[in-house]
């Protein structure tokens, strides 16, 4: 069953520190609490499916090689009550674990930690939906609730809320809000639509956020504040808990919904297209973020019909010439940036909206547009985002997989990263910085892929990086320039691979890097034993701590 024997035990990975007895002990000890069954004693077995199908614990889409961030098993606990046994169990043999929720995060470390030998506190199976409240539009779920079980939850009732979804739709809600990742619709900005959270310490203690810390509050999902200091920010990106539930507000159905492009045909037309989406997202015309493609995006999307002149550079693993996206582009009648949204509520409002919006978007010379309205009048009832036309991005929430198939453009096992660093949605930096990241991505003969979200107050410029199985020291390489270049300039990321956490955490260092110092000050005060995500968001224990950190 692939679970280690004594023969060959010298392949076993195991926890800095800790020896095999040690490790079977503590191994023996957790699978009393949730049976062997839900026990891998190595990391070869026992997974979800990961992209191309494996079921090993593991970063699925590892750059660096030397299986340096590889697992030493895991556990798979069922309830709250399961995870405090095994805090309690990890304090008393010191071992290191790793939660997460699905493990999807692919492009940030899936299902590993930062280091090797962490045993995964896989949470994949506490999947109850604990409320669904329609009148107040949200929801409270368990860690292992994908975005898919939420929507499947709501379709079958003809509820009338819609979820947000990111691009695959088979990650956790829990796990993606606490990652600050975002979804498409008005409730786009997940961390910020949570309300109320429960939390395990790592001393297996619980705790409630917000309004949660009242007994038998009916406010948990409703008012995020609660009184006195808030705590729900110190369990993002963090190694500070174990978050088991979360509530989140959703959005209610609308009776009119348009999907909307704006097309702009310059390149230097990048600034005006992110300036004017800004100032109506301010000003709420626009209710969701946008999303903004360059060519490349644009021609990828487009479907295999329109990649036949790009394979020949994927097979030759360099990056496609622009000379060749132009040719594409004029012969589809595209802009060289694609700017995508939506507009939501009653026929009257988005009207009203999309005419506002055209007029801000006319200053731009060349600037196309093109909308796509569905209304309830015209489905013969509410809008349920899986009976409705499919748009290429999830405006409506609909969760898919399909961006999946993408990431193997450059080869069967094909993976991908992300760069996303942040700026003001109007800064001559974001244009600087958009020529001197498209030349280092081309100068690794990687295609630039360019997913830039804009908000109302900033932008996260993702560059999407695809590379093929043997790129990833290419990748590795290219990642280090961009974050140096970017660093050079004070910019930096919202979120990034396991890797790369150290140096995204060393940029945060205004006043000598008194914010980590204050954090680790908490996680040497709550975690003494170091056990619970080392090195998450560049924050580990005393002792571990490099001089650099
Ligand atoms: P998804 O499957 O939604 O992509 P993951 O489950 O892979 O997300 O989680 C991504 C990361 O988020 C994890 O590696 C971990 O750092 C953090 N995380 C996920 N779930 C939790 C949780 N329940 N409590 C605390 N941190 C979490």
């Amino acid at each position: 069953d692939g679970q280690p024997t004594r023969e060959n035990e010298n392949s076993r990975v195991l926890p800095a520190g800790i020896d095999s007895d040690t490790f079977d002990k503590a191994f023996d000890a957790v699978a009393l609490v949730i049976g062997e069954e839900n026990v891998s004693r190595t990391h070869e077995y026992g997974g979800l499916e990961g992209p191309q199908g494996e079921k090993w614990y593991g970063d699925h889409y590892e750059m660096r090689g030397a299986g340096r961030n590889t697992p030493s098993g895991a556990f798979r606990p069922k309830t709250v009550e399961e995870i405090q046994h095994i805090m309690k169990i990890a304090n008393e043999y010191n071992l290191p674990l790793w939660v997460f929720s699905r493990g999807k995060n692919l492009g940030y470390g899936c299902t590993s930690g930062v280091e090797k030998g962490t045993v995964m506190l896989d949470l994949n199976r506490m999947k109850k939906i604990i409320e669904v409240n329609e009148e107040y539009a949200y929801a409270i779920v368990e860690p292992g609730v994908s975005f898919f079980d939420l929507h499947d939850y709501i379709k079958e009732p003809k509820i009338k809320l819609w979820i947000s979804c990111p691009a695959l739709g088979w990650g956790s809600v829990l796990g993606n809000t606490t990652e600050r990742g975002f979804g498409y619709t008005q409730y786009g900005e997940h961390s910020q639509a949570q309300c109320g959270m429960e939390v395990v310490l790592p001393n297996g203690e619980i705790i409630r956020s917000g309004m949660g810390a009242m007994e038998n509050s009916d406010m948990w999902a409703l008012f995020k504040g609660g009184y006195g200091p808030s705590i729900d920010g110190l369990f993002f990106q963090s190694n500070l808990g174990i978050v088991t539930k979360m509530g989140i507000h959703l959005q209610p159905a609308p009776r009119h919904f348009v999907d909307c492009e704006v097309s702009v045909p310059n390149e230097e037309d990048l600034l005006a297209l992110t300036s004017t989406i800004a100032r109506l997202e301010r000003s709420g015309v626009i209710q969701n973020h946008a999303s903004i493609s360059n060519s490349y995006r644009q021609t990828i999307f487009a479907g295999p019909d329109t990649w036949g002149p790009l394979f020949p550079y994927w097979a030759a693993r360099k990056a496609v010439p622009y000379a060749v996206l132009n040719d594409i582009r004029e012969a589809k009648g595209w802009g060289f940036w694609k700017a995508e949204f939506a507009l939501y509520g009653s026929q009257h409002v988005c009207d009203a909206a999309w005419r506002e919006a055209k007029e801000a978007f006319e200053v731009i010379p060349g600037v196309k547009f093109n909308a796509t309205p569905q209304s309830e009048s015209t489905l013969g009832g509410p809008l349920v985002p899986s009976e409705m036309i499919k748009g290429a991005i999830p405006h409506s929430g609909l969760p898919v997989l399909d961006p999946l198939e993408l990431m193997k453009i450059r080869g069967k096992g094909g993976a991908h990263t992300c760069f996303s660093p942040l700026f003001p949605p109007n800064s001559r930096q974001l244009h600087q910085w958009y020529l001197r990241s498209k030349a280092l991505v081309e100068e690794a003969g990687i295609d630039y892929f360019s997913d830039f979200h804009v908000y109302g107050r900033y932008v996260i410029a993702i560059i999407v990086l695809i590379y093929g199985p043997e790129d990833g020291p290419r990748i590795d390489k290219l990642y280090k320039d961009l974050m140096e270049d970017a660093a050079k300039e004070s910019v930096s990321e919202y979120r990034t691979h396991i890797d790369y956490m150290d140096d995204i955490a060393g940029h945060y260092n205004w006043n000598d890097g008194a914010q980590r110092r204050f954090l680790q000050a908490v996680k040497d005060l709550t975690d003494p034993r170091g056990v619970l995500n080392q090195g998450k968001s560049g924050l580990w224990n005393a002792g571990k701590r490099k001089t650099t950190r």
